[in-house]
């Protein structure tokens, strides 16, 4: 069951929500900026845990697209969020192509599956990709509604998938795509 819904992914009430970041966990911008605020109330701090978190779970300091680090909610418990699993799309730059394709599946597929694994019931993502990187919205949106129908009838604990867009623009054209149909 994919869910659209426009409002701030710091807001939304789900067990588990998605970080569009880079591979760094850097979260210098976008919504990586704004859940690591509003997860932590200093960015760096967040950051900080962040990393350390990859260095265990990764053994490394980057990540790579369909690897996932998970980071404690901390502040954002208060909405019933039990993880934030950090996930890399693609550098898009404006461009698409099915090498641009993959990597964003790959992205969500790896969010998706360390979600099941952790028990989750319900996961917000943000529009992965579709921010600073450049992708096209309407292929990140297509693209998300390709994977998520594709796992969730294997899904262990997983039943409801969330896809939080931030601008009313945004949300207007995922909807269509969707075909919630308002
Ligand atoms: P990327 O670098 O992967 O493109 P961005 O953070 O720049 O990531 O943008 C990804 C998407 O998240 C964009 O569509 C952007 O509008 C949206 N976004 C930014 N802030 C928020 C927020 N607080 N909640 C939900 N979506 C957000």
């Amino acid at each position: 069951m994919i869910k659209v819904v426009k409002g701030d992914i710091t807001k939304f009430r789900a067990e588990a929500i998605v970080n569009a970041a880079n591979k760094y966990l850097e979260h210098g911008g976008g919504v990586a900026y704004a859940i690591a605020k509003a997860a932590a109330g200093d960015v760096r701090e967040y950051i900080r845990i962040s990393k350390e978190a990859m260095r265990e779970q990764l053994g490394k300091d980057w990540i790579d697209h369909g690897e996932v680090v998970v980071t404690p909610p901390l502040q954002l418990e208060k909405n019933g969020v039990k993880y934030v699993i950090h996930t890399v799309g693609p550098y898009c730059g404006g461009s698409w192509d099915e090498d641009k394709k993959s990597k964003l599946k790959l992205a969500i597929l790896g969010a998706l599956k360390k979600a099941d694994e952790l028990g989750v019931k319900s996961i917000a993502f943000p529009a992965i990709s579709a921010g600073i990187y450049g992708c096209p919205l309407e292929k990140v949106v297509e693209t998300f509604v390709e994977v998520v129908k594709e796992f969730l009838p294997s899904a262990k604990s997983l039943r409801e998938v969330f896809l939080v867009l931030y601008s009313q623009e945004d949300y207007e054209k995922a909807l269509k795509i969707v075909g919630q149909g308002g």
